[in-house]
């Protein structure tokens, strides 16, 4: 675990709920397939998922995330400063580390292709715009990333319509429907085009995850991928 990191949610704790002893925390890092931070209470005990992306982020905006998730699972008033610090450093590098996917995509000489060794996006892709779509959606670009990237699981890049998808899960061992739901994720960014409510920006809006939710075996996908 990152140095510092228990001792700034045991002072992020202190500073909120100064009247009641600190239970024990874990705190780990996951690499979600989307920004994504959780905490929980089980036995007294907090279990606390942080998002790899904030695995380098400065101490300011550990505090940020600690404070928020603190505040939320005691149900405390959120501090604006600190949502805005948090939103502000994850908006700058979700788009930094996706940049990153697409350039690396570009840069490649050959010509990536949906058709993978052992999985073809674009037959995945029809198959679940008639199961969900009515095949009513217009068919971006679709393409394997160039390497196993386990950090993005899967992106829409809308300057270039493409869907890009990692390599991790051109795999026989890889459960068809894992893969279905993450390109079904990535089609409903397709359709649902990122949003700004007033500066900030809605990525998954309450739409995105109703329909997300029609996926079968939604948790079971989601469970999977945690343990990738
Ligand atoms: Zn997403």
């Amino acid at each position: 675990m990152r140095e510092g990191l228990l001792e700034i949610f045991q002072e992020t704790y202190r500073a909120l709920r100064p009247a009641s002893s600190i239970p024990e925390l874990k705190i780990e890092f996951f690499a979600f397939a989307n920004v994504n931070n959780t905490i929980r209470l089980r036995n007294g005990r907090l279990l606390v998922r942080l998002s790899d992306l904030l695995e380098g982020a400065p101490d300011a905006v550990l505090r940020a995330i600690a404070h928020i998730l603190l505040a939320k699972i005691y149900r405390l008033p959120i501090d604006r400063g600190q949502a805005a610090r948090y939103r502000k450093y994850v908006a700058s590098h979700e788009i930094v580390r996706k940049t990153h996917l697409v350039r690396q995509m570009r840069g490649r000489k050959r010509l990536l292709s949906a058709r993978g060794h052992f999985y073809d996006l674009e037959a995945i892709f029809e198959e679940l715009n008639t199961r969900f779509f009515h095949g009513l959606m217009a068919r971006p670009r679709l393409s394997w990333s160039p390497t196993k990237t386990r950090r993005i699981l899967g992106h829409y890049d809308p300057a270039h319509n493409a869907i890009i998808i990692s390599r991790i899960f051109d795999h026989p061992a890889m459960p068809r429907y894992v893969l279905e739901y993450v390109l079904y994720h990535e089609m409903l960014h397709l359709k649902h085009p990122v949003r700004m409510r007033g500066s900030r920006r809605c990525v998954h809006s309450a739409e995105f995850q109703e329909e997300e939710k029609r996926f079968p075996r939604v948790a079971e996908a989601e469970g999977f991928l945690k343990r990738l």
